[in-house]
């Protein structure tokens, strides 16, 4: 059995640690707001390369409090517009409608499955506001050519780098720091992964970080004094504690990670498995390893015949969901083949090299039917 991910053999890879670091907080007495957050807050922007990190409950909500923020500080308002990739995970288009902005949909591109660069220019309007790039499955997803957009039009960058903890740039920056604002998620399943939710926003302005941290603690900034209609949206002692710990060991899981991809790069050989572009192996973390199939169907059942887990990233893309009605007519082609060809194998720190020369084996042997 070569399951697509067990959160219970990642934890034990590093359990000793993570126990002790759970057995401190608990003895502690203080669960919120105290030195196990500012610890990992500290290490996390130094490790991403920004000035300042504020941790908070989850993904989605660092994603909301870093558009909330900009119109608290009357950089947007509602009814503003923001370029963001039609291929990726609802929390993305969430956090841009929940603050009533306007998400436009771009096409990805087949080859990469990031957002098509090509295609921004042209949906710039009056009304644009930020480019929100998503460097989904670990993949950069950052282009000079979006940073010269944003440049040239006055927008802001956001990265959703909830995928792609320790990912690189070409030039040596991590995501998360290459842009004016990055929100990442601590899911479990992350690669950098809390034993329950958890979240935080990288930036080097200090306005916005500040104004976050006030957003995320009821809209207070001094005890019982409340400048906004905040929420409650912090990161406990107790996950802080924990990825601080797994913090110092994300560059070698990533590395184990990127191992079990270039085996899988070197030995997929099947016609109807089409594989993305490869990046510079720093350029992607690997949070998931995606092919592409005509016979997705026929391949995720045999894996799963032969005790191979795997998932599909995502087989209902934002545009044709319930929650966004008003897109159902909406046209994305190239979005909705990756819907109905994405098959992600198993890919983990925990997984070895013969579980993926096991499924290589399977894959390889499958041919039409
Ligand atoms: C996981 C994820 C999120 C949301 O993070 P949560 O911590 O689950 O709220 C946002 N964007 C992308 C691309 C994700 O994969």
């Amino acid at each position: 059995m070569i399951p697509f991910l067990s959160l219970k053999d990642v934890t034990a890879l590093h359990g000793a640690e993570i126990q002790e670091a759970v057995r401190r907080v608990t003895e502690s007495g203080w669960y919120l707001q105290g030195t196990e957050n500012k610890n990992f807050e500290q290490h996390y922007a130094q490790y991403i390369g920004t000035d300042y990190c504020v941790g908070c409950a989850n993904g989605l909500d660092a994603l909301i409090w870093i558009f909330r923020a900009y119109i608290e500080l009357g950089v947007m308002q509602p009814g503003d517009e923001v370029i963001v990739p039609a291929n990726t995970y609802i929390a993305t288009i969430l956090a841009i409608t929940e603050n009533g902005l306007t998400p436009v949909l771009v096409e990805p591109k087949l080859n990469t499955l990031e957002m098509d660069d090509s295609q921004i220019e042209a949906r710039i309007t009056e009304k644009t506001k930020a480019i929100c790039i998503v460097h989904l499955y670990g993949r950069l997803a950052y282009t000079e050519r979006v940073e010269a957009l944003c440049k040239k039009y006055q927008l802001k960058l956001i990265e959703d780098n909830a995928q792609a903890h320790g990912c690189l740039a070409a030039d040596g920056r991590k995501t998360g720091s290459l842009g004016d604002a990055a929100g990442h998620s601590f899911y479990p399943g992350k690669n950098l992964g809390a034993l329950g939710d958890g979240g935080a926003v990288t930036t080097n302005d200090q306005q916005l970080a500040e104004t976050i941290r006030s957003l995320a603690n009821y809209g207070s900034s001094a005890k019982y004094v409340f400048q906004y209609c905040g929420r409650n949206s912090r990161l406990d002692e107790i996950q802080a504690a924990v990825l601080d710990v797994k913090l110092k060991h994300l560059d070698e899981d990533n590395q184990r990670r990127k191992q079990i991809a270039q085996y899988y790069i070197e030995n997929i050989h099947n016609e109807f498995v089409i594989l993305p572009d490869t990046l510079p192996m720093e350029s992607n973390v690997f949070h998931l390893f995606p092919i592409l199939s005509p016979l997705r169907d026929v391949l995720q059942e045999y894996l799963r015949d032969n005790g191979v887990g795997t998932l599909i990233h995502y087989p209902i893309p934002p545009h044709k969901q319930k929650c966004y009605k008003q897109w159902k007519r909406m046209r994305l082609p190239i979005t909705e083949q990756i819907a109905q060809q994405e098959l992600s194998l198993p890919i983990s720190p925990t997984m070895t090299i013969e579980q993926a020369a096991k499924v290589v084996e399977l894959l390889n042997q499958i041919t039409v039917m």
